[in-house]
């Protein structure tokens, strides 16, 4: 049910504006619309506004009576790890650790028992997959970029060459991950 009200205040921004009443609360159009966006594509929502995140702390970060700095939590001395085998594309047999605190993956590491000469492509592609990354700390350590697992994904998967290089293989376990850090 929608009723309509002329010039009253809007219960979301406090403009004065046509209203248009919803669920006994009454927004005007623009809120209506966000409001509509927030009920029907949360998830997306949640990825936007982590994503302009680093765009409001710049900006806070220009104002000198803004001392707020970001929280940053300290890894403990012991962390639950998960460790998967998987297989390469010569099927050597890897073991991929993640470390998780709360369910989420906070470190990854790769070993492997086979010592075997490495194409020339997957060097590239292992040389590939450092660079990315390390960029991707810098821009966060530097510019204040905003970090997310699926930034990480998409350097992982930038950085393969050829399917189940070592890249593609840890894209494929995080990608586990990815939903649960969304929600
Ligand atoms: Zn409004």
């Amino acid at each position: 049910m929608t009723d309509i009200k002329n010039n009253e205040q809007c219960d979301g921004c406090g403009n004065t504006a046509k209203l248009k009443k919803n669920n006994g609360t009454e927004f005007c159009d623009d809120c209506l619309e966000l409001a509509d966006a927030i009920k029907k594509r949360p998830e997306t929502i949640k990825r936007i506004c982590k994503l302009i995140k680093s765009d409001i702390q710049q900006t806070d970060h220009s104002d000198p009576e803004n001392t707020q700095t970001p929280k940053f939590i300290d890894l403990p001395e012991v962390l639950n790890a998960v460790r998967y085998r998987t297989r390469d594309r010569e099927l050597n047999t890897w073991y991929v650790s993640v470390s998780e605190l709360d369910g989420d993956p906070v470190e990854i590491f790769a070993s492997t028992a086979f010592d075997r000469d490495d194409q020339l492509q997957s060097r590239i592609s292992n040389l590939t997959t450092i660079t990315r990354l390390v960029s991707l700390i810098l821009r966060n350590v530097f510019l204040g970029e905003v970090l997310t697992l699926g930034k990480t994904i998409k350097q992982l998967k930038r950085s393969s060459r050829q399917k189940n290089d070592l890249p593609d293989m840890l894209t494929n376990v995080l990608r586990g991950y990815e939903n649960e850090a969304n929600s």
